[in-house]
């Protein structure tokens, strides 16, 4: 699979001209993945998960190839109608809303829905009366990286009971959706959650429900440290399985991972140096605070690219905050680096500067954009 990434000569240029730590996005890459999927899954409908990455450029370019949207909050419906996109482009994925988040719906004009419990019917019935509503069922997916099924999804059984309520509450009853967690390595989990909604499908029609709409959520996977992910043949086997079990419905995916994560790649700096315990430390201008978040809340395993050759040792690599916590890993091999060596992270387009904090002071890392600044590079 292809992933944006920077030569050694562009990084140092970049970083002599813009300073670090520096994103730089690739508009070509997002183009690139999205066409990706328009092609091996040609009947789904993009709906980019604008949480993997609110970049506005990156939201501008996925609406220009005619995208829609799935969003969490009223930021992000504002956001994107401050870019002009209309509300009949979202979804408003988040199973709990907000009270701000179903006004900023109900104002803007944004009125499709998903949702897994009873107390949420009540609020969007009162809210957006009228609204197409997708339920989202739980499909357990522990090969995951991150298991979303752990928070949310109705029980199998629940089903039809929510069903019915509400399309009593006078919602419009589209679908059923799923997300079988974030970053799922082989196509086995979406094939298995098919069957499952097939089965609640064929159920819902002898209770007099015509759903028309089947939302597969996320997970599609990007390359990681030690997989070349072959992202064809996973979406070759789902297609295959949609066009079996579900020839005639509609169908949405909400993408997010998969349409910004090999599209960024980040230049940091050693700034500082030490060695402790017999092990060498590296201090860098980005942590777990900023660009590196997704250490924590994406379990993620970044690359850490110094363009050098030599021995290598197990180091210790931390952020640049006064927080102990800040280190993001320790036992990495690294050759010996020193201090203003620059070291590239290619895949770190998805939940990573989304998660950024602005902790003890440091501002969130720019971000430029690859193809406005490419002619420079000698
Ligand atoms: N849809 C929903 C409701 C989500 O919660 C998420 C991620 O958390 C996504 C889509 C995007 O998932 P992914 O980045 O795995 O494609």
């Amino acid at each position: 699979m292809n992933s944006f990434r920077l030569t050694k000569n562009a990084m140092h240029q970049l970083a002599t001209e813009y300073t670090t730590p520096l994103l730089v996005i690739s508009l070509e890459q997002i183009e690139y993945n999205y066409r990706f999927l328009a092609k091996y899954l040609p009947r789904v409908k993009v709906f980019y998960a604008v949480k993997a990455n609110p970049n506005d450029d990156i939201v501008k370019k996925a609406a220009e190839l005619g995208s829609y949207f799935d969003v969490a909050s009223d930021g992000e419906m504002l956001q994107l109608t401050r870019l002009g996109i209309g509300a009949n482009r979202m979804v408003y994925a988040n199973p709990y809303k907000t009270p701000k988040g179903l006004a900023v719906a109900n104002r803007t004009g944004v009125n499709k829905f998903t949702f897994d419990s009873e107390s949420e019917i009540y609020k969007m019935a009162k809210a957006v009366p009228g609204g197409t509503v997708l339920l989202r069922v739980r499909v357990d997916n522990p090969k995951a990286l991150v298991d979303l099924n752990k928070k949310f999804g109705a029980a199998v059984e629940d089903v039809p009971r929510l069903l019915r309520i509400a399309r009593d509450q006078g919602l419009d009853v589209g679908g059923l959706c799923f997300h079988v967690g974030s970053q799922s390595p082989t196509a086995e989990a979406h094939i298995e959650a098919l069957h499952i909604v097939r089965n609640l499908f064929d159920n819902a029609q002898k209770e007099g429900f015509n759903l028309r709409i089947l939302d597969i959520g996320g997970g599609l996977p990007i390359p990681t440290l030690d997989a070349n992910i072959d992202l064809a043949e996973i979406a070759e086997d789902i297609n295959i399985a949609l066009e079996k079990l579900f020839p005639d419905t509609e169908i949405w995916a909400e993408p997010g991972r998969f349409i910004c994560g090999t599209a960024v790649n980040l230049i940091t700096s050693v700034i500082g140096t030490q060695e402790r315990n017999h092990q060498k430390w590296y201090f860098l201008d980005d942590g777990l605070y900023g660009s590196f978040s997704g250490v924590i809340f994406d379990h993620w395993e970044y690359e850490l690219e110094p363009f050098k050759e030599g021995e290598l040792y197990p180091s210790t690599v931390a952020g640049p905050s006064c927080d102990s916590l800040d280190v993001l890993y320790r036992d990495r091999m690294m050759p010996k680096l020193e201090i203003g060596d620059l070291l590239l992270t290619a895949n770190c387009g998805a939940y990573t500067s989304a998660s950024a904090t602005e902790f003890n002071g440091f501002a969130k890392t720019p971000m430029i954009i690859w193809e406005d600044v490419k002619n420079k590079i000698k």
